[in-house]
């Protein structure tokens, strides 16, 4: 958050790779900025009303990490998660679990 505005360090990466895996496992389709829609990535981002620039750019950060496929040039998106998505996933995921688990800290 900078002067009140949302950055997209704001949106939570494990939140959108969760939903776009979920679709995965899910054997759904793809997800798209669009908003209204139920592939729309935006819910999966937990703020309401987000700017639809800030939505595409956080996605774009995705693409270039190589997490999620698809296009940031404005169109609809097509985003999936990628093999590395789904990595980064399991390594997040795990150390949550670790973290919060009593037991692994004994
Ligand atoms: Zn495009």
């Amino acid at each position: 958050m900078k002067n009140g505005r949302l950055q997209i360090k704001d949106i939570s990466t494990l939140a959108v790779l969760q939903h776009l895996y979920s679709r995965h496992i899910g054997g759904m389709c793809w997800s798209t900025w669009c908003k209204g829609s139920d592939n729309s990535i935006d819910v999966a981002m937990g703020f309401p009303d987000l700017p639809d620039n800030l939505v595409r750019a956080k996605m774009k950060s995705l693409i270039q990490k190589g997490l999620v496929s698809g296009c940031y040039c404005g169109c609809r998106g097509d985003y999936e998660i990628q093999p590395d998505g789904i990595e980064w996933l399991k390594k997040e995921t795990a150390l949550g679990r670790n973290k919060n688990c009593i037991e692994d800290q004994k």
